[in-house]
């Protein structure tokens, strides 16, 4: 993978890319020791009240993905936060909005490892829950990265699959089909170190076909996983839009070209 093809958003004929390889790219734009990148700390209403770090930089290229043109142009945007001062922000809006969740959202948490195990070792023991939103690319990669998780006792992991087939993977996330286990690898690494997890999926029909679907559910009952599924649906927010029509997909009747990088 060259320096001057960072992979952006995706257009037809696009070059399918290594999710390993581009999360340490990713990583030597948005981490710097165990700084990372953040644009903005906030509360929002999900799982009823939660204190969100929004960083930057993620290993895939959804193209339903919602999250700012920070996940395309990470060298434009944010600014490097220690562990310490993360956590500050995310504990300042917990007290303040008075909710007991925390998480990182915009980008692929798992990036940046020592930024995020610093980061938990900070919030353990302090009466919050953290949900680590994850693709699972980099816990399917390194079972010892799974492994790290279980001194925490205030964790619950929720892997979101993209795809249910190599060929689903790599249309949808621009990632080879080649890792498309790496996310069911993620889940066999949570289940054997028994840390709480569950499964989200953006089965949306009109991005996953029925047949994937099945693919995706059976693969699922192979690995044993028995638990909720939670089904996502592509919501039409702007840089969703924008990227859907960028990979030649309009599913929206509404559409924007108006979103600049
Ligand atoms: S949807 Fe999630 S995994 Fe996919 S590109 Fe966006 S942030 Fe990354």
């Amino acid at each position: 993978m060259e320096k001057e093809e960072y992979p952006r958003y995706l257009k037809p004929g696009f070059e399918p890319f290594d999710p390993v390889a581009l999360a340490s790219w990713t990583e030597d734009i948005v981490c710097k020791g165990s700084m990372r990148k953040y644009t903005d700390f906030y509360c929002t209403g999900v799982y009823g009240g939660i204190s969100t770090g929004y960083t930057i930089g993620c290993c895939l290229r959804c193209i339903f993905c919602w999250v700012d043109f920070s996940r395309d142009f990470p060298e434009k945007f944010g600014s490097f936060y220690s562990p310490e001062n993360a956590f500050e922000q995310l504990l300042k809006n917990a007290k303040k909005e008075r909710v007991k969740r925390m998480r990182i959202s915009g980008g692929e948490p798992t990036l940046c490892r020592n930024h995020l195990l610093s980061l938990l070792d900070l919030i353990e023991g302090k009466g919050y829950l953290f949900i680590l939103e994850t693709n699972g690319i980099l816990f399917g990669a390194d079972e010892g990265y799974a492994e790290r998780l279980t001194k925490y006792t205030n964790i619950h992991v929720r892997v979101s699959l993209k795809a249910g087939t190599p060929q689903g993977f790599q249309r949808r996330t621009g990632a080879k089909g080649d890792f498309y286990e790496l996310p069911y690898n993620a889940i066999r690494h949570l289940v054997k170190e028994k840390i709480s997890f569950h499964v989200a999926a953006m089965s949306d029909p009109r991005l996953m076909p029925p047949e994937e679907r099945v693919a995706m559910l059976k693969k699922l009952s192979e690995i044993g996983y028995k638990d909720s599924l939670e089904e996502e649906t592509c919501d039409p927010y702007p840089h969703t839009i924008y990227r859907l029509k960028e990979a030649g997909l309009e599913i929206f009747n509404k559409e924007s070209r108006t979103l600049k990088a």
